[in-house]
């Protein structure tokens, strides 16, 4: 029986479903998933994951379809990018197999907690890595945890498909130029808080990051990707310190599929003037189109209308009907989770 929740009241917030699993790294080799539906973790106060960093994460959603299945979405893609991360990191990494077991079988022990087709909720995945063994000296970890727990999450746009207002931060970078940009750690993101409070503070969304080598081209927003539309060309950074975005590179597939040409390529700032629709892209909202982008070191503000422009809507809803079973799949992106 799906719970009677009022999914539409739901924010992104923490929420207790039934069960989680986790597996331990330890003596060389993953372990056995293990369901629970205890919420807290032991971790030993000498684990690297608390000192120094040694952690990951990843974002994905189950949506339950007008058909009534529940679909997850290119979950592969965030088992390739934890994998990336822990890599970098020098974190074990889970397979792409255990990854993927972990993210399905969470889905189905938790299904009764996937919203209503009619909410416009979805059920948040959310995977995480972390190095546990008592330690303090600084080297990798020997033993580590990775857990998969869920949660719903409400309908993104409450008020309909709203473009944001975002702010150029010249003062602070999520990541250094050949840092940890380009891979899913909580690091970026205790980087990016200050940013982020200062923005809202002044009024804004979201933070509109450079790249930190030069600050003249655009990187991404602190949790979302950046796309601008220019013409018949859909054009999104290409830059080491972005955060490579799975509903990025699904739009890009999506924009080509629509007839749009696609640039990955530096975005100087001047040439936010030159674009007619610029978004935000990322699991959460999959796009939030920006109305306006400031500018503070030149006082410059970039208008982009109060409405959605009609490619982001475009894009928007093709990703979103593929994601909710509205209409076909053409990539083979969703997986039906019986
Ligand atoms: C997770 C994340 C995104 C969005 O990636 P998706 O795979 O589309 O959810 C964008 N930027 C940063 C910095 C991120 O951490």
């Amino acid at each position: 029986m799906i719970k009677d929740i009022n999914w539409g009241e739901l924010g992104f917030a923490y929420y207790r479903t039934d069960w989680n699993l986790r597996s331990y790294f330890r003596d060389g080799q993953w372990g056995e998933l293990v369901a629970t539906n205890e919420e807290t973790i032991p971790v030993h106060m000498g684990a690297p994951c608390l000192h120094y960093g040694q952690q990951s994460f990843e974002g994905l959603k189950a949506f339950r379809g007008k058909d009534g299945k529940i679909r997850l979405f290119r979950t592969e893609e965030n088992a390739r990018r934890m994998q990336r991360s822990a890599d970098y990191l020098k974190m074990a990494a889970p397979s792409i197999e255990l990854f993927v077991e972990a993210c399905e079988r969470v889905v189905k022990m938790n299904a009764d907690y996937v919203p209503t087709y009619e909410s416009g909720a979805s059920l948040y995945l959310r995977p995480l890595l972390i190095g546990v063994n008592a330690q303090v000296g600084v080297k990798p970890a020997t033993e580590y945890l990775f857990v998969v727990f869920a949660m719903p999450v409400g309908p993104y746009f409450k008020e309909g498909f709203r473009p944001i207002s975002v702010m150029i931060d010249r003062d602070h970078d999520r990541a250094a130029p050949f840092g940890t940009g380009h891979v899913k750690v909580g690091g970026n993101y205790a980087a990016s808080l200050l940013s982020s409070v200062e923005t809202h503070d002044a009024g804004y969304s979201n933070v509109l990051y450079l790249d930190p080598a030069t600050k003249t081209n655009i990187d991404e927003c602190a949790a979302a990707n950046f796309y601008g539309i220019k013409g018949n060309s859909y054009v999104t950074p290409d830059s080491h310190s972005v955060l490579p975005s799975i509903t990025n590179k699904s739009l890009c597939d999506i924009a080509e599929y629509l007839g749009l040409k696609v640039e990955r390529r530096q975005i100087p700032v001047a040439e936010l003037a030159e674009f007619s629709e610029t978004g935000a892209c990322g699991t959460a909202a999959v796009i939030s189109p920006i109305g306006m982008i400031y500018d503070p070191s030149t006082d410059t503000k970039y208008n982009y209308g109060t409405e959605a422009g009609e490619w982001s809507k475009k894009l928007y809803n093709t990703l979103r009907g593929i994601q909710y079973g509205e209409i076909a799949d053409p990539f083979g992106w969703t997986k039906v989770i019986e």
